[in-house]
């Protein structure tokens, strides 16, 4: 079989997160949407939530699962018995990021892959921290994640004027 691992920290999954989900699944027999525990990266959803988030958006792609991991992703990659890392590339400021996480996960685990698939044009400016900045200051997010997203966030803080 042929499994994939899309690793992030999803903090909070996007609707770029889920259109590289459900790309990745139409591509590979299983993806598994790996959530980071960041311990040391402030996040504003716990791991827990996150990953709810990320299985309540894919619920309709039988062919994904949301697991979470720490330590070394590849250590995570062996216990799952995938080879294939998925990232998604937003820009050209992505990459030297990616490049280098790619090669460090190469050296570390020669039988891993890291794949790319390049965002959506409609996506290519989303990101889950520009998401949080919007929100924060009041502005409109719904059409930037996917509904469950919308709704825990906007539990997570009151409505300030018009969202
Ligand atoms: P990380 O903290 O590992 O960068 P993110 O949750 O920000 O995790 O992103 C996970 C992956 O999804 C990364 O490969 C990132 O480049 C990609 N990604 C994020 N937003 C988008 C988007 N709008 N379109 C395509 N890929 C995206």
């Amino acid at each position: 079989m042929n499994r994939a691992v899309y690793p992030g920290s999803f903090d909070p999954f996007t609707n770029g997160h889920l259109d590289i989900t459900q790309r990745g699944a139409t591509i590979f027999d299983e993806l598994i949407v790996a959530v980071l525990i960041n311990e040391s990266k402030t996040s504003m959803f716990s791991v827990e939530e996150r990953q709810m988030m990320a299985r309540e958006a894919a619920v309709h792609i039988p062919n994904v699962r949301v697991l979470s991991f720490d330590g070394l992703l590849v250590d995570f990659m062996r216990k799952e018995r995938s080879r294939v890392i998925l990232r998604g590339l937003r820009a050209l400021s992505d990459f030297e990021y990616e490049f280098q996480l790619a090669q460090m996960n190469k050296q570390l685990a020669p039988e891993t892959e890291t794949f790319f698939m390049v965002t959506d044009a409609k996506y290519s400016y989303l990101s889950s921290r520009g998401v949080k900045e919007v929100f924060q200051f009041g502005g409109a997010i719904h059409e930037f994640v996917p509904p469950g997203v919308f709704r825990r966030m906007r539990e997570r803080v009151p409505p300030r004027g018009v969202r």
